[in-house]
């Protein structure tokens, strides 16, 4: 992730409390687990699926979730 991206994420979050509710960070501020509404469990980020439309950059819900569809 780059500092871009970073930047456009903190400035989402702001807006978003959701956003924040189903995400963890690390300590530098990066993403690192996604709530997956499809399994309801915080996945890590290399479970989803990248998607450039989100803000992220990954799917919404997990690799498991999509499969399912
Ligand atoms: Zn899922």
């Amino acid at each position: 992730m780059n500092e871009e991206d970073k930047n456009k994420i903190k400035a989402y979050s702001k807006q978003t409390p959701l956003y924040l509710s189903r995400r963890k960070f690390d300590s530098e501020g990066l993403l690192t687990e996604v709530k997956c509404p499809g399994c309801k469990s915080f996945k890590s980020v290399k479970d989803y699926a990248k998607n450039k439309v989100q803000i992220d950059g990954i799917e919404i819900k997990c690799k498991l979730c999509k499969a399912k569809k």
